[in-house]
C-alpha cells in the first residue's frame, strides 16, 4: 500500500495528511536577502526544505520548486523603518547593489552545491518581477485594503479581519504595548507594500510606478512571485520560523485579499539553529558560513549530516564538537556501506519485496513529518540487519540516499577526500581517495581555467579537448550549479 505522507501543518497547528489535489505539486521557499552570505542557520532551513522536497518526488510526486532572490526592499527593520539592506550592503562592499546581489547569489548557489541542495526549478529575482508587485498593490488599492502616507502605501490590516490568525496575534496587546515608532500607521500591524524614494537621496533601485518613484515592500515580492509562478492555492510554502509572525503573516493577507482566493494549503516551518541560547542572526556578530565550516577542515555534507540530528521542528544547538560527531558519523556511515559494496556478488537476484519491507522503517519515519534522526537511526539500523544480502541493502541505500543526499557511495572506501576550494575565479569541488595535493590542483586549477575562457568565447572544441586532457591525467570534470566544477581524480 502507497505510505501517506504527513506533515505538520503551522496554519493547522498540527500534523495532517499531505493530500494533492493536482497532478503536480507547487512549492515555494523564501529566499535569500542577498546582501551578505549565507549562514548555516540560514542554510539549516534551505536543508529541511531540500529534504522535504525530495520526500515528495521520493513518493512518487511531481513537485515545482520555486525560490525568490530578495534583491530589493527588504528594510533593516519588519516595521518599515530603516536602510535599504541591499543599498547598505552596497556602500558596506563597495559595489553597486547590482553586483552586489550577484556575488552574493552566486555564493548562496555555491553554498547549495556543496550542501548537496537541489536548486529549485525556478529561480525569481525580485528585481525581475516588478510589474506583478505593482499589479498586486493596484489590486489591493481598487478592493480598498491600502492607504497612502508620506512615504509610502500601506496594508490596512483592520480590513482584513482573520489577519490575526495565522500567527494567533493579540493584535490589541501588541498596540498597547507596541514601543515602535508608528508613524503615520494606523496599526502596528499595518506594513508597507511600495514606498517612494526619499526626496533628499538617489536610491540605486527605484522603479515608475503609479504612485511616482519608489520600490516594493519586501512582504509584496513573495506573494506576488510565487502566485507568478505557482497555480492558486500554492501547495507549500516554506521558510523559517521567524517568519511565520510578521513576512507569511503579511503575504497571506495580500494574497488573499486582492485574490479573494486561499493562498497556501501546507506551510511548514523550520525551527532555528541556535548559537548559546540565541537565534544564529546575521547582525548578531554570532554567525557562521559554510566557508568557516570548510576551512575549519570540514566536508561541507559533515553540516547536512549534522542537522539530520534534530527534527526541523527542533532547535538545533550549534557547537564544533557536534560538527565533528557528525562527520565520524558520516563517515562511518559511508564505511559500512563501503564494506556491503565490497560484499556484492553481483549475480544475487534482489527480491524487491525484501528491500522494500527493509526500507520500510525508513520510509516511516520520511512519514512522520519528515523525522531525520529517526530516518538516520533507520539506516544504521538496516546496515547492520544480518538477514539482509549485501544486494539487498545496496538497493535500499540508493534510494534512501536520494532523499539524505549525503553522498553515501562517494568514496566509499570511507577515507574519501572531498574538499572544496574557492580559488576566486574558478571554484573547484576536489573528490578523490586522498588529498591530491596542492601541485595537483593547481595544474587542475589552471586547465579549469583556461576551459573556461574557451567556452566563453565559445571556443568548445578546445574546451572538450581540456576536458580530454584531464580524463588523460586520471581527473574527470564535471559543471555544477553555481559554476562549481567537481574534479573527481582516479
Ligand atoms: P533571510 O536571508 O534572512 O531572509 O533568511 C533566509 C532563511 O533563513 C529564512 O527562511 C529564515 O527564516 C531562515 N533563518 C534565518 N535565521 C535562521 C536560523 N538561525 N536558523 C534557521 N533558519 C534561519
Ligand atoms: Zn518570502
Amino acid at each position: 500500500m502507497a505510505r501517506q505522507l504527513n506533515l505538520y501543518n503551522t496554519a493547522l497547528r498540527g500534523k495532517v495528511p499531505f493530500v494533492l489535489l493536482r497532478e503536480q505539486a507547487g512549492m515555494y521557499c523564501c529566499g535569500p536577502t542577498v546582501y551578505n552570505y549565507a549562514h548555516i542557520g540560514n542554510l539549516r532551513t534551505y536543508i529541511f526544505e531540500d529534504v522535504l522536497k525530495r520526500t515528495l518526488k521520493y513518493f512518487g510526486y511531481s513537485v515545482k520548486h520555486v525560490m525568490n532572490i530578495t534583491d530589493v526592499g527588504h528594510l533593516t527593520s519588519d516595521a518599515d523603518t530603516g536602510e535599504d539592506k541591499m543599498e547598505n550592503g552596497a556602500l558596506r562592499d563597495g559595489k553597486n547593489v547590482w553586483e552586489l546581489a550577484e556575488f552574493y547569489t552566486q555564493a548562496f548557489r555555491r553554498d547549495l552545491a556543496d550542501l548537496n541542495i537541489c536548486e529549485p526549478d525556478i529561480w525569481t529575482k525580485a528585481t525581475d518581477n516588478i510589474p506583478a508587485m505593482i499589479r498586486m498593490v493596484e489590486e489591493l488599492e481598487k478592493k480598498g485594503f491600502t492607504y497612502t502616507t508620506s512615504d509610502g502605501i500601506y496594508f490596512d490590516t483592520a480590513k482584513f479581519p482573520t489577519y490575526a490568525d495565522f500567527a494567533g496575534i493579540d493584535v490589541k496587546n501588541l498596540q498597547a504595548g507596541s514601543r515602535v515608532d508608528m508613524g503615520e500607521k494606523r496599526s502596528v500591524t499595518d506594513f508597507a507594500l511600495w514606498k517612494f524614494s526619499p526626496v533628499d537621496k538617489k536610491r540605486q533601485m527605484e522603479w515608475d510606478s503609479p504612485w511616482g518613484k519608489g520600490f516594493p515592500g519586501w512582504h509584496i515580492e513573495c506573494s506576488a512571485m510565487s502566485l507568478a509562478y505557482l497555480p492558486q492555492p500554492i501547495d507549500i510554502h516554506c521558510g523559517g520560523m521567524d517568519h511565520i509572525r510578521v513576512h507569511h503573516t503579511n503575504e497571506i493577507a495580500q494574497a488573499e485579499a486582492s485574490t479573494g482566493k486561499p493562498y497556501v494549503r501546507y506551510w511548514l516551518h523550520g525551527e532555528f539553529l541556535v548559537v548559546d541560547k540565541g537565534k544564529m542572526a546575521k547582525s548578531g556578530g554570532n554567525f557562521v558560513t559554510l566557508d568557516t565550516v570548510k576551512k575549519q577542515g570540514f566536508q561541507p555534507l559533515a553540516y547536512r549530516m549534522f542537522c539530520f540530528s534534530a527534527h526541523y521542528r527542533s532547535p538545533l544547538m550549534f557547537a564544533w564538537e557536534g560538527l565533528k560527531s557528525a562527520e565520524q558519523g558520516l563517515n562511518n556511515l559511508k564505511k559500512l556501506v563501503a564494506a556491503e559494496t565490497k560484499k556484492k556478488t553481483g549475480t544475487e537476484v534482489v527480491s524487491s519485496e525484501n528491500v522494500n519491507s527493509l526500507i520500510a522503517p525508513f520510509e516511516d519515519a520520511l512519514c512522520d513529518d519528515c523525522n531525520m534522526p529517526v530516518a538516520l537511526a533507520c539506516v544504521w539500523n538496516l546496515l547492520k540487519d544480518f538477514k539482509a544480502t549485501a544486494e539487498e541493502k545496496y538497493a535500499a541505500i540508493e534510494k534512501i540516499d536520494s532523499v539524505l543526499g549525503l553522498d553515501l557511495f562517494t568514496g566509499n572506501s570511507g577515507e574519501a577526500f572531498v574538499n572544496n576550494i574557492d580559488m576566486g575565479d574558478v571554484c573547484l569541488k576536489i573528490i578523490g581517495q586522498s588529498d591530491p595535493g596542492a601541485q595537483a590542483v593547481e595544474q587542475v586549477a589552471a586547465m579549469v581555467r583556461e576551459r573556461k575562457e574557451a567556452k566563453m568565447i565559445k571556443n568548445f572544441s578546445k574546451a572538450d579537448e581540456i576536458r580530454m586532457k584531464l580524463k588523460g591525467m586520471g581527473v574527470e570534470i564535471k559543471d555544477l550549479s553555481g559554476g562549481v566544477i567537481e574534479c573527481s581524480f582516479k
